[in-house]
């Protein structure tokens, strides 16, 4: 789950890290509200979860009350790389004097955390990694061991920080380690992470994706209550299935992840797109493919669909029922191409085969189903 910048230094507060004083606002009034408490100057920041919103005109400097109106009026509804900006973020201004970046996530082949830390913040880390890679300092920090006060000291001195920044960074860097691990995210990003010309190092952006296993042991609701679904997307989430609304024409349903991505990859092989991604999971509950085939079908992209199956520890033959009762629950509009393989994959095919027609095909394999289902995508 990624969280607006407001919820990152929420959640960088919460585990020390210094950020500016500021408040939220989803109308001008509240911006100004927001303003005066915050003290002037004020930053007025748009609130999207998109990178470059300073570029986009999303990051504005105000010194007085006009000021303020005058940028939370234009940013407010602005519409940034396809978001369309509902709230801001104002708070006081921070002096600069130098910008840098930080973050930290996990380097999955490595099975260790990844720290990253540059000189040359401010401006898009891709492309200090392509045109400068040196600029950037790497460490990776096994888990176990975590991250030691020496080993944040040699990766500031790598970094090649200003030296005034030094003890401010060091000690961030180690608040940020523990947000990011005990905080359970996948990403924490500052960038920039400023040096002012006082000498003291501050988080002016926030960039947090936390990972949504580990929701149990936390407190999100707050940033639940705020996360960008499409249609598709919410009907998903409200059902529990496990769903990733894409741009293509062939609706997927499979169960298991991996099995549900190879399909993805199935399809593109045939020539087809993808218009998502959806894990039944285990079972063969027909509740649950009533409501996968309704978000599906609902998705007027979708031309044809593909519900590939391999039966594991859910038979062939519950599967098979599962579907049938819920094909006789709603009206597809779209053709159906199924794959049944797997534990007792014959029983389920014998359950299916009365069902089939025109709009209801079975292919013996992956490869074929996948060529079928294409095909009527593309008729
Ligand atoms: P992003 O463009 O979406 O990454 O938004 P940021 O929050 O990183 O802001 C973009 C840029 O605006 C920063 O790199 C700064 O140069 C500038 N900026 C943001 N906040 C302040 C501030 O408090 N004071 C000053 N002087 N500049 C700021
Ligand atoms: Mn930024």
């Amino acid at each position: 789950m990624d969280l607006f910048e407001y919820q990152g230094k929420q959640f960088f507060a919460s585990f020390g890290i210094p950020v500016s004083a500021g408040g939220v606002a989803d109308t001008v009034e509240e911006a100004v509200a927001a303003a005066e408490a915050a003290g002037y100057p004020v930053v007025v920041k748009a609130q999207v979860q998109v990178g470059g919103r300073g570029k986009a005109g999303g990051v504005k400097l105000a010194n007085n009350v006009d000021e303020v109106r005058l940028h939370a009026g234009n940013i407010l509804g602005l519409d940034i790389k396809g978001h369309v900006v509902k709230r801001l973020w104002v708070e006081h201004a921070s002096d600069i004097a130098e910008e840098y970046y930080a973050s930290f996530t996990l380097d999955r082949s490595a099975k260790k955390h990844l720290g990253m830390l540059s000189a040359e913040g401010g401006v898009e880390i891709e492309q200090v990694a392509v045109e400068n890679a040196d600029a950037i300092a790497k460490i990776w920090i096994d888990p176990v061991d975590g991250l030691s006060d020496a080993q944040a000291r040699g990766w500031v001195a790598a970094a090649k920080l200003n030296p005034e920044a030094t003890e401010g960074a060091v000690d961030i860097l180690k608040l940020l380690y523990t947000a990011y691990t005990e905080g359970d995210a996948d990403l924490a990003e500052i960038d920039p992470l400023i040096l002012t010309p006082t000498g003291q190092v501050h988080a002016l952006d926030a960039k947090v994706t936390l990972d949504n296993n580990a929701e149990y042991r936390h407190e999100w609701d707050e940033y639940e209550a705020t996360q960008e679904r499409d249609s598709r997307e919410q009907a998903a989430y409200e059902a529990d299935l496990q769903y990733v609304g894409l741009e293509g024409s062939v609706g997927i349903i499979a169960n298991g992840a991996g099995l549900a991505m190879s399909t993805l990859d199935v399809v593109n092989q045939c020539g087809g797109t993808a218009a998502n991604f959806l894990d039944v999971g285990g079972g063969a509950d027909a509740k649950k493919f009533v409501n996968a085939l309704s978000i599906i079908d609902n998705d007027p992209r979708v031309k044809s669909i593909f519900i590939n199956i391999f039966g594991g520890i859910t038979r062939g033959e519950e599967v098979a029922n599962g579907i049938v009762t819920a094909l006789g629950q709603i009206d597809i509009s779209s053709p159906i191409v199924i794959r049944l393989d797997g534990t007792n994959a014959d029983e389920g095919r014998a359950i299916l085969e009365p069902h089939l027609s025109d709009r209801l095909r079975m292919e013996p394999t992956m490869l074929d189903a996948a060529r079928a289902v294409v095909e009527l995508a593309n008729a």
